[in-house]
C-alpha cells in the first residue's frame, strides 16, 4: 500500500478553498512536493466547466509540471471536486487516470461546510485508498506538538 500523502494544513485548506469556489462546477489542481509531503499547490482552471467532470487546462499543465521540473519537486497529487457526488472517483475518473505515481484526491463538496476529502491510487483500473496526513503547522513552521 502508498504510504500516507502528507500536506500542511495551510495547502490542505487551499485545496479545499480552491474548490469551493469553483462551485457550481469541479475544481482541478496538482499537488507537488518531495518524498510525500506536499510542498506547493498549483490550482488548475476547469477547461470544461462542469458539475460533474473537469478537464484540466492542458497548456497550465504543462507549465506547473515543468516549474516542478526545475524546482526539483515531483508531482504528488492530483485533486479535483465533487460538487454533488462522494469521495470516490467516477467511472469516468477511473478511465482517465494516467499518473500511476500520483495520488488522486478527491474533495467532496456534498456537505459544504464539512467537505470530505479522499485519497486513492488508480492502477491499471485499481482503484485504492491512500491516507491522508494533515500537518498543522507551529508558529515557526514546525509541526505542533501534541
Ligand atoms: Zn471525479
Amino acid at each position: 500500500m502508498r504510504p500516507a500523502l502528507t500536506i500542511p494544513d495551510a495547502l490542505f485548506r487551499r485545496m479545499i478553498s480552491h474548490c469551493g469556489s469553483s462551485l457550481p462546477h469541479e475544481a482541478c489542481g496538482l499537488l507537488a512536493g518531495t518524498g510525500n509531503t506536499v510542498s506547493q499547490v498549483y490550482e488548475m482552471t476547469n477547461s470544461e466547466p462542469s458539475p460533474v467532470s473537469y478537464l484540466m487546462d492542458p497548456a497550465e499543465q504543462f507549465t506547473a509540471l515543468k516549474e516542478m521540473r526545475q524546482k526539483g519537486l515531483r508531482l504528488l497529487g492530483i485533486y479535483h471536486s465533487h460538487p454533488q457526488s462522494q469521495a470516490y472517483p467516477s467511472p469516468k475518473d477511473v478511465s482517465l487516470a494516467f499518473y500511476d505515481d500520483a495520488v488522486y484526491i478527491i474533495v467532496s463538496l456534498i456537505e459544504r461546510d464539512n467537505p470530505e476529502v479522499r485519497a486513492f491510487t488508480i492502477v491499471t483500473g485499481d482503484v485504492d485508498r491512500v491516507d491522508i496526513i494533515v500537518l498543522s503547522e507551529g508558529p515557526a513552521g514546525s509541526p505542533d506538538s501534541p
